[in-house]
């Protein structure tokens, strides 16, 4: 590599590029040449790989070797019916993991990694993967830089190189040429992977890809799993506890079965096919399904859900510390007062004095153009300044420091410019212009810009302070002050409402003035105390954890500061949201519980996030919220209803084989029963609608089982219920083929109805509305006639060893199944008794 001893014209000239950046068109041929801007290919999760896992189940094999004894034993049709069995559910495993994993990938394709370049002239964002050689990068604070690539302009531009080098000391480049060989004495050249986290700059990209230094080093990142949620984990060891628990009854059952006579295959296939019903194999692949889904739910609501886990992890947030400037405001500004000569007054541009032309000229100079800030004072300065004056340099601006200065050539002099926050910028002034002249910055002149700062915020204006001066940020001279209107979003104020009702704070942390943070916050219906950065610093974590309750805004904080606020809430118990969008907001992000970067939020703030804003709005967090707790929801619905219809097949069979009654439930009919109850009605829970009350509960607790006592309860008494009513109508036959029959629809039907009480949980029926999850009350009546053409078809007859029934006995059996209904709200009523009641 030789690119750092040439000069930027040599580079553009070898890589065939101008200052102008490449064609549209050219830049499409590169990319055909080059290939992506990727570190080696991922490996795709294809169908067929999919298709192929759900053959690699332990269970699935266990049931093609059941079919072969079947087969072994002359039970031709059985045989064929538990084949046809493992296809269909295999089928119906792919079809729920398919669509996951598509959602998971343009999951991926939303977050992807962007870069700005230039391309005919223009700045344009693109994907990181689309940046060729030649591409001019135009890099800013925050950006993660997208390719290697030599500086061709630096303002201050300054880059973390830690992941290249261990480095942790930002190094600032250049765009002279450097003579030196190696790599971090490379001033003038910038490597993908490596963040800028001050000033801006611009690169000629001459490496993508592999070609990179960080390709180079990547392949020892390579293969890195995606993480799995607390929630997928936990559910993951719940069905391998069932796994285990399955294969010991299904032992149990062979043993109880040879005692009692039965042949050895028979009790094989027969353990088998109840060891497979017993096991909730959907499980996990629901709760993925069920995420994914939320992730499509929250993308609608303007929500890009980078981790999965946050979907899980938003419905248990008790405190929200949101930046104000943009999120709880619209982020459109405009000016409306200015302070000068002693005196406040409505922006007009026929202003007439030689201080106020003063302060506009140094706001439209010193001035990127780049923040709703800067777009308002430069229309404010618009018609008053007309001059064009070069820039010859400038010290950005940060959120640390607050303020930014340019040097300007004006008309032959070398004046520089500074705005900034008033008291920042008044301690860099000595001196104050007043009616045109300049005086000294006494006591009493800077009191009287202290109170007209205080006038303005309590306004809610956002105020910036203007000078300007022979030397940058020194004994500069004070010109006067700009009062800028940022109005609060219209919705926030019911979306703050909605989330206190939920039990969320809201708290607000800003690096803007505490006056004005006070007055928007109040605005919104926000009120406690607030906490300016400086006192902050000064607090231990401790002395912060004690009084963090107490407060509601923090004011004139860095974003440094933020990370000690998110430990604060944490160390209280609380489950802690926080925003960002600058460089430095990274480490709050990632220490959140859920870090929430804005849509116009620079790329390391994306990344850092669990979550991102596209609107920037607050109101679009609480919908997140509400989403997320819909689907935490949903996922104990179907836990609850999956349990409860597995563990009843169980128990029928045990205990009918403990008090040697003839067997109810043949394998076949296990195995129909465990497809119709885990398949269409578990589908339907997971799409179930949210309950009206939703954004009335409390947050869930963190680390909260989502075997909550109101859960056990159902499934326990729900098992209980199901296998002594089938039992018991099971032994009041004489015709044992009959007694099949009957206790098999009785349990596909006990099952159908009781994914209705899964749906209501811990309230009432009535309460949730019986129909309200329009699928689930259409596949209840098809199942029906499912189960009723099984028993009533010839030939499917044959195949399930049924009898036909009589329209009398169909009636009875529908009208004892329905019964699970109204004794489980019998149950409630009973069980919210037992809790009122003193002493308990
Ligand atoms: P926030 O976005 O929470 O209001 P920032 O960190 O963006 O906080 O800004 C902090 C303070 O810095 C603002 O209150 C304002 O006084 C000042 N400021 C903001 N943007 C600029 C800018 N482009 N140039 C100079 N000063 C600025
Ligand atoms: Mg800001």
């Amino acid at each position: 590599m030789r690119w750092h001893s040439l000069t930027p014209e040599e580079v553009m000239e070898l890589l065939k590029t101008s200052p102008e950046g490449l064609s549209d068109e050219e830049a499409r041929a590169r990319l055909e040449e080059y290939g992506y801007n990727v570190i080696s290919e991922a490996k795709r999760v294809t169908a067929l790989r999919i298709f192929i896992a759900q053959f690699k189940n332990v269970l699935i094999v266990l049931l093609i070797f059941a079919s072969l004894l079947s087969l072994a034993i002359g039970e031709l049709i059985d045989a064929a019916m538990i084949v046809a069995i493992v296809v269909l559910s295999a089928l119906l495993g792919f079809y729920q993991e398919y669509k996951a994993e598509r959602t998971l990938e343009a999951l991926k394709e939303l977050s992807a990694p962007k870069a700005k370049v230039l391309r005919d002239g223009r700045v344009v964002e693109i994907n990181a993967s689309e940046v060729v050689p030649g591409d001019i990068l135009v890099v800013e604070a925050g950006d993660r830089i997208a390719a290697d690539a030599r500086v061709i302009e630096s303002v201050s531009l300054t880059v973390d190189e830690a992941v290249l080098t261990g480095e942790s000391e930002p190094v600032e480049k250049t765009a002279e040429v450097v003579e030196v060989g190696t790599l971090p004495e490379m001033k003038n050249i910038i490597f993908a992977g490596t963040i800028c986290v001050f000033g801006r700059g611009k690169a000629v990209v001459f490496a993508t890809g592999n070609q990179t230094e960080f390709g180079k080093i990547a392949e020892m990142l390579k293969g890195v799993e995606e993480e799995e949620t607390p929630l997928q984990r936990n559910l993951r060891n719940v069905a391998k506890v069932l796994a285990y628990a399955a294969v010991l009854v299904c032992v149990l059952v062979i043993a109880l079965g040879l005692l009692r006579g039965y042949k050895a295959v028979e009790m094989a296939i027969w353990g088998i096919s109840l060891a497979v019903a017993a096991v909730p194999e959907a499980l996990p692949a629901v709760v993925t399904i069920c995420l994914s889904a939320g992730v499509w739910k929250m993308a609608k609501r303007n929500v890009i859900v980078r981790k999965l886990h946050a979907v899980e992890t938003l419905s248990s947030v008790s405190v929200i510390c949101t930046d104000k400037t943009g999120t709880l405001t619209e982020g459109k500004m405009r000016a409306v007062e200015v302070f000068f000569d002693g005196r406040t007054h409505p922006i007009s541009p026929n202003t007439k004095s030689k201080t106020f032309e003063m302060l506009m000229l140094a706001i439209s100079l010193c001035n990127n153009n780049a923040s709703p800030t800067e777009k308002a004072l430069l229309e404010a300065a618009r018609t008053v300044v007309k001059a064009e004056y070069r820039r010859i340099s400038e010290i950005p601006f940060s959120s640390e420091r607050k303020m930014m200065t340019t040097i300007n050539d004006v008309d032959g002099r070398r004046l520089a410019f500074t705005k900034g926050a008033p008291e920042v910028v008044l301690n860099i002034c000595s001196r104050i212009m007043v009616d045109g002249k300049v005086v000294e910055l006494d006591e009493s002149r800077r009191e009287e810009i202290r109170k007209a700062v205080e006038s303005m915020a309590s306004l809610a204006l956002r105020v910036i302070a203007a000078a300007y001066g022979e030397e940058a940020e020194k004994n500069m001279i004070f010109l006067g002050l700009v009062g800028l209107i940022d109005p609060p979003r219209p919705e926030v104020k019911e979306a703050i409402e909605n989330a206190s009702r939920a039990g969320i704070r809201t708290v607000v942390v800003t690096g803007d003035n505490p006056i004005t943070a006070k007055a928007i916050a109040e605005k919104l219906g926000i009120s406690g105390r607030v906490l300016t950065g400086e006192v902050l610093s000064r607090m231990s974590d401790e002395e912060l954890a004690e009084i963090v309750e107490d407060i509601a805004i923090y004011a004139r904080v860095s974003p440094g500061h933020k990370l000690k606020i998110v430990n604060a809430w944490k160390q209280r118990g609380y489950v802690v949201a926080m925003t960002g969008d600058g460089v430095n907001d990274a480490p709050a992000l990632k220490a959140a519980d859920v870090g929430i970067a804005m849509g116009s939020g620079t790329e390391v703030a994306k990344e850092a996030s669990d979550i991102v804003l596209v609107d920037n709005n607050y109101a679009s967090i609480i919908a997140a919220v509400e989403e997320g707790r819909g689907i935490y929801l949903n996922i104990k619905k179907f836990l609850t209803s999956i349990l409860s219809s597995n563990a009843p097949e169980v128990g029928i069979m045990l205990i009918a084989l403990a008090l040697a009654m003839p067997i109810p439930l043949l394998p076949v009919q296990i195995l129909w029963i465990n497809l119709i109850t885990d398949g269409i009605p578990a589908i339907a829970l997971s799409i179930d609608p949210k309950p009206s009350d939703l954004m009335r509960r409390k947050p869930r607790r963190i680390g909260e089982s989502i075997f909550t006592p109101e859960v056990k309860a159902l499934i326990l008494g729900v098992t209980v219920f199901i296998t002594a009513v089938t039992l018991g109508v099971f032994r009041s036959f004489e015709d044992v083929l009959k007694a099949q029959t009957v206790a098999f629809t009785l349990l596909v039907f006990l099952e159908l109805f009781n994914t209705l009480n899964a749906r209501a949980l811990d309230r009432s029926l009535l309460e949730v509305g019986l129909l309200k999850n329009k699928v689930l009350a259409a596949s209840i009546p098809l199942l029906i006639l499912l189960q009723f053409a099984v028993v009533q078809v010839e030939s499917l007859r044959t195949a399930f060893h049924t009898t036909a029934l009589s329209v009398h006995e169909w009636a009875i059996l529908l009208l004892i199944s329905a019964t699970i209904v109204p004794a489980v709200e019998a149950g409630r009523i009973v069980a919210k008794f037992i809790k009122l009641s003193p002493g308990s």
